[in-house]
C-alpha cells in the first residue's frame, strides 16, 4: 500500500525551535484508518438516534472539561496568542448544536401524481467522510465539519495539517474518552502525500476540504478518480467598506482586529482590503494606524499578547517577498510595518503589522491572498464604486460594511459577492449561520441546517400500492 508514515519535526513559530515530533500518516495508515472508520460507522448507525445525540453531547461536555488544555495545544500548534485561542469553545458550541440534529426527523413524504403510492424522501449518511483541515483552524473545522458529519451518521477520518497536529490529535483522544465507538473519529496528521492518499481512497464517501485554492485544485483532481464529492472552504481577499456615516472609532478597531491583527492576518476571514469613503479617508486612516500600531507583539503564551508570529520560515519569506514586490511595483504607499521583527523575537517568524495606503486594486497586493499581517487601504467615492472595487477579485468569502444607515447596509449586503456579509460586525462564525464562499472561495456551506445537509445524501423511496 505504499510508503509508511514518517516522523515530522514540528517547529514552534514563536521560537523557530522544535516543539516535538509527530508521526505522519502515509497511505498505509490512511488505509487502516478508513477501514476502521467504515466498521465504526456501521456501529454508529446501529445505535438509536437518542444514543447518538447523547454521545455527541457527552463529547461536547468532555471538550468543555478540556478547554484550557485544547487552547494551550492550539498555541503549541501555530503560536496563536492564547488571548485569541478560543477555537475550542467554538468546537464545543458546534458539537452541542449538531447533537440536536441527531434525533430530529430527517425526511419527508410527498404525494406523487396520479396514484396512492407512498413516496418517502430520506437522508442518509455518506459512510466515511474525509475532513482535511488547514493549519490555522483544526478545531474550528472539527466543529464545523466533524460535528455535522457525525450527527448525520457518518464516521470521519480527520486529517490535520502536519504544521498544526496537536490540538486535533487530542480531540481524537477525547472522542474515545467520551465513549464514541473506536475508529468513528480517527485523526491522521499527514502531509500532501497522506492527504492525497485519503482523497483517492475508494472507501471515502465525501470530502470536506478547507485550505488554499492551489491545494483545492489538486484535491478536486484526485477526487475525480472515484468521483468523490467535495466541499471546498477556501481563501479570501475580503473587502471592508468604511462609509462616512460609520462610527469611525469602532470601525477602526474592528478593521484592525479583523485585518492585520487577526491571527497575524492568517485567517480566511481576514479583511485584507479596507475601502474607505473619500470624506473620511484621512481621519479613518489615522485612527486605524493607531489601533494597528498599538498591537502587543510577543510571546503567544502571555495573555497580554495580541499579535504573534506567522506559521513558518517559508511563510515569512513569502509574505516579505509580497511586501517588497508591492513597494517595488508601486502598488501603494507603505504606511506602517513591512519588516521582519528582530531583537528578542528574531528567532521566531514575526513580521510587523503592515499597512499600505492608496492601493491599486488591480495590483497583486490587492488581488492575491497574502495570508500574513498585510492590509491594503484604498479610497472610494460612492456606493457604486465601493461595490465595483469590492467585487473585483476572484474571491468571495466575506465582506464587511461599516455604516449607521440601515438602508445602505441592506443595499450593500445584496450587492456584495460574498458568502457572508457582516455589517458593523466581526466575522463571528457561529454554528447557526451557514458559512462558505462565492466564486473561488469555495463551494458548500458549514453551519446551520445547510451545513448538516452537506453530509447527507438523499434517497427517494416509492412504495407502489395496489
Ligand atoms: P493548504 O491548502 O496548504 O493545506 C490545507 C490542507 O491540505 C492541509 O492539511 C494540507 O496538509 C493538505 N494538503 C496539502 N496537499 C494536499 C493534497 N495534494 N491532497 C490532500 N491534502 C493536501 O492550506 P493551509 O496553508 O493549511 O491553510 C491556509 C489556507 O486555508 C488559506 O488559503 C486560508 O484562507 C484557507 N482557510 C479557509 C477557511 C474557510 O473556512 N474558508 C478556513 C481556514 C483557512
Amino acid at each position: 500500500m505504499g510508503r509508511r508514515g514518517v516522523i515530522f519535526d514540528h517547529i514552534y513559530p514563536a521560537t523557530g525551535k522544535s516543539n516535538g515530533t509527530v508521526m505522519l500518516a502515509g497511505p498505509t495508515e490512511i488505509d487502516t484508518a478508513v477501514r476502521a472508520a467504515a466498521k465504526a460507522q456501521r456501529e454508529w448507525t446501529a445505535l438509536t438516534a437518542d444514543r447518538r445525540r447523547d454521545l455527541l453531547i457527552d463529547l461536547a461536555d468532555v471538550v468543555h472539561e478540556h478547554l484550557d488544555e485544547l487552547a494551550k495545544l492550539n498555541v503549541a500548534d501555530y503560536a496563536v496568542p492564547i488571548s485569541f485561542a478560543s477555537n475550542a469553545i467554538l468546537l464545543e458550541r458546534f458539537l452541542r448544536h449538531f447533537a440536536g440534529y441527531a434525533d430530529k426527523p430527517n425526511g419527508a413524504s410527498t404525494p406523487v401524481n396520479g396514484s396512492f403510492d407512498i413516496n418517502l424522501i430520506e437522508r442518509e449518511p455518506y459512510g466515511v467522510v474525509a475532513v482535511i483541515t488547514p493549519w490555522n483552524g483544526a478545531l474550528v473545522v472539527a466543529g464545523s465539519c466533524v460535528a455535522p458529519a457525525l450527527a448525520a451518521g457518518n464516521a470521519v477520518v480527520l486529517k490535520p495539517s502536519e504544521l498544526a497536529p496537536f490540538a486535533a490529535l487530542r480531540f481524537g483522544e477525547l472522542c474515545v474518552e467520551a465513549g464514541l465507538p473506536e475508529g468513528l473519529v480517527t485523526v491522521v496528521p499527514a502531509d500532501a502525500e497522506g492527504g492525497d492518499a485519503l482523497v483517492r481512497h475508494p472507501g471515502i464517501g465525501k470530502i470536506a476540504f478547507t485550505g488554499g485554492g492551489a491545494t483545492a485544485r489538486k484535491v478536486l483532481h484526485s477526487a475525480a478518480t472515484n468521483l468523490t464529492p467535495v466541499i471546498t472552504e477556501l481563501g479570501g481577499k475580503s473587502a471592508n467598506l468604511i462609509f462616512a456615516d460609520a462610527d469611525l472609532d469602532r470601525a477602526a478597531t474592528l478593521s484592525a482586529h479583523q485585518g492585520p491583527l487577526m491571527q497575524s492576518g492568517q485567517s480566511c476571514a481576514c479583511a485584507s482590503r479596507v475601502l474607505v469613503q473619500d470624506a473620511v479617508y484621512d481621519e479613518f486612516l489615522q485612527k486605524f494606524l493607531g489601533v494597528v500600531g498599538a498591537a502587543r507583539i510577543g510571546d503567544p503564551t502571555d495573555p497580554a499578547t495580541t499579535f504573534g508570529p506567522v506559521i513558518s520560515q517559508a511563510a515569512a519569506d513569502r509574505i516579505l517577498a509580497a511586501i517588497d514586490a508591492a513597494v517595488t511595483h508601486g502598488a501603494g504607499e507603505l504606511l506602517l510595518g513591512g519588516k521582519r521583527i528582530g531583537g528578542e523575537l528574531a528567532n521566531g517568524y514575526y513580521i510587523e503589522p503592515t499597512v499600505f495606503g492608496g492601493v491599486d486594486n488591480s495590483s497583486d497586493l490587492a488581488q492575491l491572498e497574502t495570508f500574513g499581517p498585510v492590509v491594503s487601504v484604498m479610497r472610494f467615492g460612492d456606493e457604486d464604486e465601493a461595490v465595483q472595487i469590492a467585487n473585483d477579485t476572484p474571491y468571495g468569502l466575506n465582506a464587511f460594511v461599516q455604516t449607521t444607515d440601515l438602508n445602505r447596509a441592506h443595499r450593500m449586503a445584496r450587492r456584495l459577492e460574498a458568502g457572508s456579509v457582516w455589517i458593523n460586525q466581526f466575522s463571528d462564525i457561529s454554528p447557526q449561520g451557514p458559512y462558505g464562499g462565492y466564486k473561488q472561495s469555495g463551494s458548500g456551506r458549514t453551519g446551520g441546517v445547510e451545513g448538516l445537509r452537506e453530509f447527507q445524501q438523499v434517497k427517494n423511496i416509492r412504495i407502489g400500492l395496489t
